[in-house]
């Protein structure tokens, strides 16, 4: 189905991002975990915020790029 859940990792603490995270989304396009966005030494703006299903539902985009986000 959505191939790129399990395969996208959260660029602060490496772990790919579940489904039902809740996750920001940066004015980059970048998808982090909540959790983490604090903890990040470099923090964009946020655009958007709610958990990974919604991001993608959302954002079609986010799994156009599955090729290149290994
Ligand atoms: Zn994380």
């Amino acid at each position: 189905m959505i191939k790129i859940v399990g395969r996208l990792r959260c660029p602060v603490c490496s772990e790919p991002i579940q489904i039902d995270e809740k996750v920001f989304l940066d004015i980059i396009n970048t998808v982090i975990h909540q959790k983490c966005y604090y903890k990040a030494l470099r923090r964009l703006p946020i655009q958007d915020e709610g958990s990974f299903q919604k991001m993608l539902l959302k954002y079609p985009f986010l799994h156009d790029d599955e090729d290149d986000s290994i």
